[in-house]
């Protein structure tokens, strides 16, 4: 069983449309596929309303990736198999949307004070519904600033970059309720790619248990087989379900593509075993 519960579609900082991910999800033989946008559902209906006019033989999983506040600092959130019609679930996308689109008018205002104009235009211009900081990057490409994303994350809105705004997202715990509320499962996502000590992660996957988290990323791309294993370790003390996804973005990143990330032991607790009755 092929599986990808990790992806992103052109609603938030993915390049694919729902269309276009499903296909490429099907020649890469995914058979299951979440689709989690950031603090957006809007891929969902066009993506199950493709495979369902078309007769295709894949599963779509309702997802989305919460930007939260943890105690640790600023967390992402997986949540699977959650109702995106479920009225207060929509609300609080709503308001992370706000927060978004506020925090890029900061942004906006702190790049004209270093001579950068035409910032807030430009995301306006080119964002479908969430406003990230990928489309940041991508607005300082084209207005020539930068060679590339990677170097606007480097030089400006990366965690060492020159221009940083602080957001007040939704704290872990109501995330995880909120995500619980709407019917899903909460995952901790890429645990490692958060910057800070070991000893500091350990206790955010404590936290996010103690706060009903359901389960953790312990496959994508780039994890180390070091890493992987100290992530099992934490998952199995802390009783929390494995998850796997590729964090799909752009289908130019052959190492990040659909449904493809490192192995997880098919006798590891996961994800999946406490959401496959609801799913078929
Ligand atoms: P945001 O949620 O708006 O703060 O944007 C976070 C998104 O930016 C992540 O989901 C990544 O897709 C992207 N991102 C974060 N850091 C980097 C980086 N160093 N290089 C490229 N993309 C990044
Ligand atoms: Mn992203
Ligand atoms: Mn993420
Ligand atoms: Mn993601």
């Amino acid at each position: 069983m092929r599986y990808d519960f990790h992806t992103h579609t052109h609603f938030s900082d993915g390049v694919l449309s729902p269309e276009q991910l499903i296909d490429r999800a099907i020649e890469n033989s995914v058979e299951w596929l979440a689709i989690s946008d950031h603090d957006c559902v809007n891929g969902i209906k066009p993506a199950r309303d493709y495979v369902l006019e078309n007769q295709l033989k894949i599963n779509i999983i309702d997802s989305i990736e919460l930007t939260a506040q943890s105690d640790f600092g600023e967390i992402h959130i997986v949540g699977l198999n959650i109702d995106p019609e479920n009225q207060s679930f929509i609300n609080l996308i709503n308001l992370q949307q706000q927060k978004r689109w506020e925090r890029a008018e900061v942004f906006d205002m702190k790049f004209q004070n270093i001579g950068i104009d035409g910032l807030l235009n430009e995301l306006k211009r080119t964002c479908k519904q969430v406003v990230t900081r990928s489309h940041i990057a991508r607005a300082l490409v084209s207005l020539g600033h930068v060679q590339d994303n990677n170097q606007a994350f480097k030089k400006y809105i990366g965690k060492k970059g020159r221009i940083k705004v602080k957001t007040n997202w939704i704290a872990m715990e109501g995330a995880i309720q909120a995500i619980g509320d709407a019917g899903g499962i909460s995952v901790l996502a890429h645990p490692t790619r958060y910057t800070m000590s070991n000893r500091r992660l350990g206790y955010l996957i404590e936290e996010f248990k103690i706060n009903g988290g359901d389960g953790i990323e312990l496959a994508y791309p780039s994890l180390s087989p070091d890493k992987k294993a100290w992530i099992e370790l934490h998952r199995k003390k802390n009783e929390l379900l494995a998850s796997g996804g590729s964090d799909f973005h752009y289908p130019n990143l052959k190492w990040s593509d659909l449904g493809r990330f490192p192995y997880i032991d098919p006798d590891t607790p996961h994800v999946f075993d406490l959401i496959k009755n609801e799913l078929q």
